[in-house]
């Protein structure tokens, strides 16, 4: 009976100390000021969220550091495709998906490609960079499959799930504490740059 009792007192703190230290996979990418964001997104799924100018955009999840643009090259007057997120990062997850923030006002000067980061850690903050020259400070938050370096069209953002999704749903689960796997779709064929 003593061996019994004993048996399920292990099983029970096993199970709290699990619970009570397990780190979250994912974390809402703008950390310590208040946002807003909604679930359009012009021409392309992907969610732009509101904020403070120089607020911490940080990463959603644990990965690799893939692209990263220190310099915005942006003009209204050729509105290049590879320019419009102006100051930007993109980063493998560890689940395998890229995940992208653009119109920064600063990166953070030890985010270079391959560095690997942590959930939650600080990338840069938040600014109107590239195409956001203008409007009001918010970072472009997209969700893709990984490509080759400069497919911007593909890194701005995918359609998750079938084909249509956006990152809002995620973003609203994450914001909660709750870990919520983005479902990416790769298609066959990566499309061609669009004009
Ligand atoms: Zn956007």
């Amino acid at each position: 009976m003593k061996i019994k009792v004993a048996i399920l007192t292990t099983a029970f703190m096993f199970v709290v100390l699990t619970t009570a230290t397990a780190a979250p996979i994912y974390t809402f990418p703008i950390a310590g000021c208040t946002v807003k964001y909604g679930k359009y997104h012009h021409d392309y799924p992907a969610t732009d969220i509101d904020a403070k100018k120089g607020c911490a955009f940080v990463a959603p999840i644990a990965g690799v550091v893939d692209e990263v643009n220190t310099e915005d090259k942006w003009s209204g007057k050729t509105n290049k495709g590879a320019d419009r997120g102006g100051l930007s990062i993109s980063i493998i997850g560890d689940d395998g998906n890229r995940y992208y923030g653009s119109h920064l006002s600063k990166i953070e000067a030890n985010i270079v490609p391959g560095y690997k980061v942590v959930t939650g850690e600080k990338l840069g903050e938040i600014g109107t960079s590239g195409s956001a020259k203008g409007t009001k400070p918010h970072l472009h938050f997209g969700i893709s499959y990984p490509t080759d370096k400069g497919v911007w069209w593909i890194r701005r953002g995918v359609g998750l799930e079938k084909g249509k999704t956006s990152p809002w749903k995620y973003l609203q689960a994450w914001q909660v504490g709750k870990d919520l796997k983005p479902k990416v779709v790769i298609p066959a064929v990566i499309p061609a740059e669009p004009k």
